[in-house]
Formats: C-alpha cells, structure tokens, sequence
C-alpha cells in the first residue's frame, strides 16, 4: 500500500526543508524524506557550526587586544569540550526548530534513504536497506545536497586526511599544525577558526589569490590578516603527492619557486564540493547529470518536469539561502503561484576577518558583459564604527551603470559586511539607481553609512573622503 502526497521532497537540508513547509502551508499534502539530520550539511555541519565557532574566536580576539579599550585581561583559556557543547547546543536548538515547523505545516517527515521506483512512486529505505513506505506523489523535489570533493593527488588514498565535516562535527580535540587544501570559502573560514584556536594552518591554494571567485583587493586584505594574525599562505601550488609517516602529513609541493614540502600534523581538504546526485533508482529516469550536478530548467525542473531539482545538486549555487529560495521557486511553480525572487541575483558571503560579502556584478565582470561602469569607493578606515570597533582594514565599492544609475553590484569588505550586504540585494532586485539608494538617509554611526558614501562616491560627493579633483560630474541644477 503507498500513501499518495502533492509533494515528496527527498532531502532535508535548507532546500528541503524549506520546501516541505512552504508547500505544507500552501495546503498541499507533503512528505519528506530524510537519511540523516533535519537541516541537512547547513545546520549540521556547515554554515551554523562554523558561524558558532567563528563567533568564539571572535569573542576571543576581542578579549586578546581587550587592552586598547583599557580592559586588562591575560591570556584566554580555551575549554574545547565547553566550545564544541555550545556549537551543539545551537545546532540542536536549530534543528528541533526545524522539527517543529515542519510538524506545524502539517508536513510528514519519514527517516531513510529515498529510492524511486518510478517517476512518481518513491521508497523508503532505513539504515538496513528495508523497505518501511511507499510514497506516490504528484511532485517530487530532489534536494540532496553536496559533499567534499576530492582531488586525485597522489597518496591521498592513504592519508586519513580532515574535511570540514571532521572539524565540525567529528573530532572534539585539535592538532597542532594542519595544513588546509583549497584557499577558498571553506578553507579561509576553517583556518580562521583553527587559528584563532591555536593551530598552526597553512593554506595550500592552487590559484594566484585565495578566494579566487572574489574581487582580488578583497582576497588581498583576506591574505594580509590572516598572515599577520600567523596563518601561513602559498598561492600558485601545485600538490604534486602527499604522504602519512609518523603523526607527521608531507605536502610535496610545486610553485614557481621550485619544489619543496610543507609539513604538518593534519591535513585538510576544503577543494569544493560535489553534487550528490546518485539517488538509487534515478538512472532509469529521465533525469540528466552533468559535472555540477543534475541539470534543471529556469523553473528548476529536470528532464522529467514533475520532478525538480533544487539546491546544491542542481550545481547553480552552493549556499544555503540560494537552496532556501530555489525550494520556494520549485513549490510556487508547481502551485502556478507567481514567484518574485530573481534567483540570479544571490549575495555571498564569506565569515572571515574581515568579512568579504557581495552581490551582482565586480567593475572588471560589468566592462566584460559591455556595461559602461561608473564605480565608487570608501575606504572603511574613514568610517566612525568601524573606527571605534577597531575594524579599519576594509572597503565599499559600488558597481553601476554610467549611463543609467543602474545599480549592477556592490563588494563590501568591513565589519559586519555580511549583514550589510542585504542593503544591496534589496536595491539590485528592485532595480532602484544608485542615486536612489544613495539618498536615502544611513543611521550614523553605523558601519553601513560607508555604503551611502560609496553611493556618493560615484558623483565624487562622498563627504568623508578626502578627494583631490572634487564631484566626478558637474552638479545638475
Ligand atoms: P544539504 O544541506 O546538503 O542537505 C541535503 C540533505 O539530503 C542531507 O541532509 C542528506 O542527508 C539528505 N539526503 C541525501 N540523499 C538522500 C536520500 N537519497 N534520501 C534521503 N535523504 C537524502 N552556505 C551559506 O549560505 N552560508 C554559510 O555560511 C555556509 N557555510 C558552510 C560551511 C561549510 C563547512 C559547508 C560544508 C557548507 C556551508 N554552506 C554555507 C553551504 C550550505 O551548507 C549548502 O549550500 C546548503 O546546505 C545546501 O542545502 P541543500 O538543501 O541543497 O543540501
Ligand atoms: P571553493 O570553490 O570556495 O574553494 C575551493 C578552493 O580550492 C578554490 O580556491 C580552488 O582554487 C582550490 N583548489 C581546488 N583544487 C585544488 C588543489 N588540488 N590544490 C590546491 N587548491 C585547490 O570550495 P569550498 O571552499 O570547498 O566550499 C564549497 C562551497 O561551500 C563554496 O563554494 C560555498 O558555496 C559553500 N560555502 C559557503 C560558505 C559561506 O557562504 N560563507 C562557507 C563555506 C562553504
């Protein structure tokens, strides 16, 4: 006997879980299929955990030069066991939340590995791989999310290397050295995190600049702190082999400097992330699978229109908020409801110090698609908050079209960027000009009136920087 639902969601990170409650409040008679934990890598093993860790090492370099603020303090004790109960409390408050809203939406949450049998009849299966329902249903949402990459270098098969995961969620004490392949988003904010717990980290990136899908300014700043706060930082390498003898990990390693080996005593890899698309039964359906993930139309369909894929195993983004609003997108289709969010529009960010956020467009994509740019700039150092918050290493720059006031994206790097960021994702969804945005008034004194002088900025009128040529553009009458 098989129940039938509207909607089966197979998945229950921000994507599916997010989905399942919308479709519930929408009426319609929903299920969700779920292997591990509600909340999926977000909650679990991703952005809650590592922001929770973030925030006790914040906590702790506040205290550390507490000194310039006449606080008198001595060196910080770290209990590791109390650090990991507190990111597990919040992670465990989260996901019975997550509960709760799904069981209020009237959504049924069943415990197991999704199989499809067909394309509409799903099966449940649990840690045994018995069968325990069978689920026909009118809509099916994959949303199954990603795991680490792994890179082919050789020796990696016979290392017990670390992933996110093993920090997170896994291991409760911490090596002295790790070494971190992959400088981007994942590796910047975990070495963040270990060394401002006491590791001694070295970045391994294979690209010129860490984060190598930022503004490059913003990776430089990146590299600047991390360096003076003691992260060790390698661009341009190649890891040719590595190898585990004695509690010691060899990163043999070539740059254009030569080879040379980089030594510690843990290795992480914070390479990217893949895509998981093998959902048993999915290969005798008409569902296509490229590289990145399993290939949707703009309404997030696949090849088999009843089915939808959404969230990081579609391959479009591979961020929480990205999964969330995708999940809307796909039930709003679905229930031929008009959906509003331009999903092309997604701001990142990025929880380092400084924290790096933006939105739309860098002036070097802009000049690429053909847009005549007009751009401004503040540096963070000539803002008040961040001067009292002791954040001065920063900038805004603001990204616009010259001829229209378009506004086509912004790059924020300052305290509280991730945050701020949310101001310009407004503005570029509702499509307003930069003067605009620009006229209204900024709470003073706020980190986020460096935007509004930004804003200024592109007329060359932003008050508090200095200018040696005066306006930009004749003042209109
Ligand atoms: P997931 O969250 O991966 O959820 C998929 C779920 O599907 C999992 O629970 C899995 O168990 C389940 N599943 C898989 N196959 C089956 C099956 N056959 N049957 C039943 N269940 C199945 N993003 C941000 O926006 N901000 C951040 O700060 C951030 N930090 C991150 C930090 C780390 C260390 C990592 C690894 C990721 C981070 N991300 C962040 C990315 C974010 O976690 C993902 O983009 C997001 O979780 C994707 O959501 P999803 O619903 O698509 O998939
Ligand atoms: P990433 O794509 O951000 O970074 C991977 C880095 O590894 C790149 O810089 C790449 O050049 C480098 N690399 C790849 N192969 C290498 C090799 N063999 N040797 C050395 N360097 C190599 O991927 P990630 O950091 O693993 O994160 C995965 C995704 O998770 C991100 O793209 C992001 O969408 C999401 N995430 C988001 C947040 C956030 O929003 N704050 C935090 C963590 C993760």
């Amino acid at each position: 006997m098989s129940t039938e639902y509207d909607v089966v969601v197979i998945g229950g990170g921000p994507g599916g879980y997010v989905a399942a409650i919308r479709a519930g409040q929408y009426g319609l008679k929903t299920a969700l299929i779920e292997k591990d934990a509600l909340g999926g890598t977000c909650l679990n093993r991703g952005c809650i955990p590592t922001k929770a860790m973030l925030h006790t090492g914040e906590v702790l370099h506040e205290i550390r030069r507490a000194d310039r603020l006449g606080i008198e303090v001595g060196e910080p004790a770290v209990n590791l066991e109390k650090l990991y109960s507190f990111k597990d409390k919040t992670v465990k408050k989260l996901v019975g939340g997550v509960k709760s809203l799904l069981k209020g939406s009237n959504v049924e949450v069943f415990k197991g590995t999704g199989v499809f049998l067909d394309q509409s009849t799903l099966e449940v299966l649990d840690a045994d791989g018995k069968s325990t329902q069978r689920l026909k249903a009118k809509h099916i949402l994959i949303a199954t999310g990603s795991r680490p990459a792994v890179p082919p270098i050789p020796g990696l098969d016979g290392v017990d290397y670390w992933t996110s995961t093993t920090l997170l969620e896994e291991n409760r004490s911490l090596p002295d050295s790790m070494i971190i392949i992959g400088g981007g988003v994942i590796g910047t904010e975990c070495a963040t995190i270990l060394n401002d717990l006491g590791v001694k980290v070295t970045i391994l990136e294979m690209m010129d600049q860490l984060l190598p899908q930022m503004d490059r300014e913003a990776a430089e700043l990146l590299r600047k702190s991390l360096k003076k706060d003691g992260v060790e930082i390698l661009t341009g390498v190649k890891v040719t082999s590595v190898l585990a003898d004695g509690g010691v990990t060899q990163c043999r390693i070539e740059t254009e400097g030569g080879s040379s080996t980089v030594e510690a005593a843990e290795l992480m890899l914070a390479v990217g992330r893949g895509p998981v698309t093998e959902i048993p039964g999915i290969e005798n359906l008409p569902i296509k699978t490229g590289r990145t993930g399993i290939e949707v139309n703009r309404n997030l369909q696949t090849a088999a229109p009843t089915i939808y894929a959404i969230g990081d195993v579609n391959g479009n983004w591979q961020l929480a908020h990205a999964a969330s609003a995708e999940g809307l997108a796909a039930v709003d289709h679905i229930t031929g409801k008009r959906n509003h969010t331009n999903l092309n529009i997604v701001p990142s960010c990025i929880y380092t110090r400084p924290e790096i956020a933006s939105v739309g467009m860098t002036a070097v994509q802009a000049r690429e698609s053909g847009y005549p740019v007009a751009e401004g700039y503040f540096p963070i150092a000539s803002n008040s908050k961040s001067m009292i918050m002791g954040e001065t290493s920063g900038f805004v720059k603001i990204v616009s079209d010259e001829e229209t006031g378009e506004l086509l994206g912004a790059q924020i790097v300052a305290p509280r960027a991730t945050d701020m960021i949310g101001e310009m994702t407004v503005a570029l969804s509702a499509e307003v000009t930069v003067e605009e945005i620009g006229a209204a008034i900024h709470p003073h004194p706020t980190v986020s009136e460096a935007l509004m002088e930004a804003l200024h900025d592109i007329e060359g009128l932003a008050i508090h920087k200095a200018s040696k040529q005066g306006a930009k553009k004749s003042v209109k009458k």
